[in-house]
């Protein structure tokens, strides 16, 4: 049989070797650590949590990271069967005991007797054999640049510079409204994509005091080294003088208020639609480095936005990651190069239980290529079908930045099971869906070979 060699031996690439060598294909891991470190990475272990020592959400009926621990562990996952076995008191949270965790994975793939592993850095990206790269948000420069050079520059970028992504049907339309500036636009639909949010001169006055008293993050050493290109966080533009955001992502020009048309809004906050099925808007220009909590509470004095809810906060990372929706095809193949399959946080997925489900997913399709047989992947009603779905086409390639799962990224209910029901029941009736489409999924792959 021939090898599958997987760059990166972080969360999801000790995923993929698991899933291919359970499949019996042999697998050579290439983790450059610890001949060669990143800023945030301590250890030589396989992978080695680099922040939090949480999976957040371990309920699979009400959240979507819940219901992607269920899938994983439904396929036999090594990541989520070994976060178990170290679990840590957290409520209804999976937290983690950190080292043993590494230690533990690194132990079962090194023992398997299908798996290698070596100590090199890949600096190329191979023009045959079976590949994935999972060389995650701190890739090495070398890979970096011989990426950049297949890709083009602009779509691979070193930075996440996320805004404020809410939940559409948590904004309040009768406050907000539809409308491109100026009306810009061919059709119908492109004159209403932006939703905008009227502020008042005191909203506003309001709104900028909160901003420069909000607590922040600080960049960690090393991090912006050689990298950051001046996208500014919203609280900084605000710092250099409190008109600076009037002028710039919150000018009000070329728009009028639909339900108040005589009165000329000091300042408007606007937001993009972010995904196809248009369940997901993020706020135009509002990157911030301001502390979790406190960006809700910040966003949600802007009117229209009082309940919001948000299906990812803002961030600046250093983040390796590539323009998916546009390079990779619904296999997770690079397009220019179909031996070559990317997974994990490189894909634009964002966590660490994500870019574990990626590389479950990019493990099993690369061993079913090996095997000479067809493995589709998930229906975009899993948490799993839907993450990747949104990075290799949902998501707006022009604005692309990481994403974690949620439910914004899931088809609509049928009325039977959604309808107009509340978000408990709601949630309940996605997740009920996804763990029957995942199940059988997973028991079409058990199936002779049609191939
Ligand atoms: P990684 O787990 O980083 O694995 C990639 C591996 O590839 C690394 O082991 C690296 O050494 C190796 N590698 C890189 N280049 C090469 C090369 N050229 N050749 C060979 N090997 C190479 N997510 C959360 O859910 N919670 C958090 O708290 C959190 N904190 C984060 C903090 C920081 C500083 C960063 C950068 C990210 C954080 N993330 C967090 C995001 C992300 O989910 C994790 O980084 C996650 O580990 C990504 O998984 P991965 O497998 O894609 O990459």
């Amino acid at each position: 049989t021939e090898t599958l060699h997987i760059v990166g031996g972080g969360m999801a690439g000790s995923e993929a070797a698991w899933q291919a060598a359970r499949l019996g294909i042999p697998v050579v891991i290439h983790e450059m650590r610890p001949r060669v470190g990143t800023f945030a990475h301590r250890t030589g272990n396989l992978a080695e949590m680099v922040c939090s020592n949480s999976f957040r959400s371990d309920d699979d009926e009400q959240n979507a990271v819940g219901l992607l621990h269920w899938e994983m562990r439904a396929a036999g996952g090594l990541i989520m069967e070994t976060a178990d076995c170290h679990r840590l008191p957290a409520g209804g949270a999976l937290a983690v005991d950190r080292d043993p965790f590494s230690e533990a994975v690194t132990a079962r793939l090194r023992d398997h007797p299908l798996i290698s592993v070596t100590d090199e850095e890949v600096t190329e990206l191979p023009s045959s054999g079976h590949w994935i790269v999972a060389t995650g948000p701190l890739t090495s420069s070398a890979l970096g640049a011989a990426i950049a050079a297949e890709t083009g520059a602009e779509a691979l970028a070193f930075f996440d510079a996320i805004a404020p992504i809410v939940h559409a049907e948590t904004i309040d339309m009768s406050v907000a409204w539809r409308q491109s500036r100026y009306d810009k636009g061919e059709t119908e639909e492109e004159r209403t994509a932006y939703i905008n949010c009227p502020m008042t001169k005191a909203d506003y006055e309001a709104f900028i005091d909160a901003l420069l008293a909000a607590d922040k993050t600080e960049f960690r050493e090393g991090e912006t080294a050689g990298y950051f290109d001046g996208c500014l966080p919203i609280e900084v533009m605000a710092e250099r003088g409190r008109e600076t955001l009037r002028h710039g992502p919150m000018k009000p020009i070329g728009l009028t208020n639909v339900h108040r048309p005589e009165e000329k809004a000091y300042a408007v906050v606007q937001l993009r639609r972010d995904n196809a099925l248009g369940s997901l808007y993020n706020i135009v220009g509002f990157q911030t480095k301001m502390k979790y909590g406190a960006q809700a509470q910040v966003f949600r004095m802007i009117p229209g936005l009082k309940d919001a809810a948000f299906a990812r906060l803002g961030g600046i990372h250093r983040n390796t990651f590539l323009n998916s929706p546009t390079l990779l095809d619904g296999q997770l193949r690079l397009r220019s190069r179909p031996n070559v399959r990317f997974a994990g946080q490189i894909t634009g997925v964002e966590g660490y239980v994500e870019s574990a489900a990626s590389g479950l997913l990019a493990g099993r399709l690369a061993a079913f290529e090996i095997l000479g047989r067809a493995l589709s992947a998930p229906p975009p009603t899993t948490a799993t079908g839907a993450l990747v779905t949104h990075v290799t086409g949902g998501a707006e390639a022009k604005t692309f930045q990481p994403m974690n799962v949620n439910f914004g990224l899931f088809p609509p209910l049928e009325d039977a099971r959604g309808g107009r029901r509340g978000r408990r029941e709601r949630y309940k009736g996605y997740t009920d869906r996804a763990k029957e489409d995942w199940q059988g999924w997973l028991t079409a792959q058990d199936a002779p070979a049609l191939v």
